[in-house]
């Protein structure tokens, strides 16, 4: 048989990628560092160490899985939750899906997008997925985005608080760019719950800003892959010709409503969480952060203390595959407090190198 390399085919920028992982196999992890399975604390993915509202799990008993989904009860849910009419908001499979959506809207071959760096990963590779070049541009001190939005950007990638660093942009700052851009400005606010305040009535004041959200955090449903926009309504009636019309599963959306309509449950979690995370952050010295994890220096290079701390059964995420975050920085998610504490009494004091 003549084997033939099909492989050319591929879009060129595939060859300089590694596929995605996620994360270390906790079976493997288990069987080198003979640590039971259950006792490894998974650090490494910003998720809710207490799951969503107990009525999610009442709710999903009932739901019809021989017909497609309607989605139309969580979109009136988001609806309530965010204030906005649902002509404003767009749904996923995950805020993933609904950035991977909104991009393609936008960035075709050759145009710029620009991403303030360190942040989330997934900008770039789906700007590039469109045949666009991603500009990564370094933070200010303190993580601050330069507000200066040079000529020929399509698209801005702004994330507040931002994964991994954890500070929180300004309204004037937002503002300020939302005037100056001529391109669509993405404001990802999957952490917003977390945070003291959030932008979600700038969508209001603007025509080229869309905020993104999820249920993955606050609401403790990442497994199920809910994500919403808040956007112009002239970019949510584009986005309806192009997003596949049952990305949600139907067990998804009945949870997602759950999960919306008991927002006691969530705040409660939110509280536990941010209590926590202010607990871990007098402990070591962690950047200030308003999310549901810290971003710390490490004196060694990140990957030695992530892979100490794996050998101890505690999964971090080394931030040294985050363009512009070096190698020398980890997140570590807030966890329950007995977590934490494995966490804190593993990551020895004196491991941090001191804030700029
Ligand atoms: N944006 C940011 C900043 C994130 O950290 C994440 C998840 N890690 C996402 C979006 C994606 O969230 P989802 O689980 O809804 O796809």
């Amino acid at each position: 048989m003549i084997l033939k390399d099909y492989s050319k085919n591929l879009i060129p920028f595939l060859a300089d990628r590694e596929p995605d992982e996620a994360g270390p196999d906790l079976k493997d992890v288990s069987r080198k560092c003979l640590i039971p399975e259950d006792k490894i604390a998974v650090l490494s993915r910003n998720e809710n160490p207490y799951g969503p509202s107990p009525n999610v799990w009442k709710a999903l008993k009932d739901v019809p899985l021989n017909r497609y989904p309607d989605p139309r009860p969580f979109m009136k849910a988001l609806s309530n939750y965010t204030g906005y009419p649902k002509e404003n908001i767009v749904a996923g499979a995950g805020l993933d899906e609904v950035i991977t959506n909104i991009v393609r809207l936008f960035l075709g071959q050759g145009d710029r997008a620009l991403i303030p760096v360190p942040t989330y990963n997934l900008y770039g590779l789906a700007a590039r997925l469109c045949g666009a070049l991603p500009i990564y541009r370094p933070r200010l001190p303190c993580f601050e985005v330069d507000q200066d939005v040079p000529e020929g950007i399509k698209m801005i990638f702004l994330c507040t608080p931002n994964n991994p660093t954890g500070n929180s942009l300004s309204e004037k700052s937002a503002r300020a760019i939302a005037e100056s851009a001529k391109g669509i400005v993405f404001l990802d606010e999957a952490y917003a719950e977390f945070a003291e305040s959030n932008l979600l009535k700038l969508v209001r004041d603007y025509d080229n800003l869309v905020v993104g959200r999820t249920l993955s955090k606050a609401f403790g449903l990442a497994g199920m892959r809910l994500g919403y926009a808040v956007a112009p309504e002239w970019i949510a009636e584009q986005y309806r010709r192009i997003a596949p019309l049952f990305s949600i599963s139907s067990l998804s959306l009945v949870a997602g409503v759950a999960a919306l309509q008991d927002l006691g449950y969530m705040k409660e979690s939110v509280s536990k969480i941010v209590g926590e995370r202010e607990r871990m952050r007098r402990r070591i010295e962690a950047f200030p952060s308003e999310g549901n994890f810290l971003y710390i220096q490490t004196r060694e290079r990140s990957n030695l203390v992530a892979e100490r701390l794996l050998c101890q059964g505690i999964v971090v995420r080394d931030c040294s595959n985050f363009p512009g975050a070096g190698e020398h920085c980890l997140r570590v998610s807030v966890g329950t407090p007995e977590q934490n504490d494995r966490f804190l009494d593993a990551y020895a004091p004196g491991c941090s190198a001191p804030k700029p």
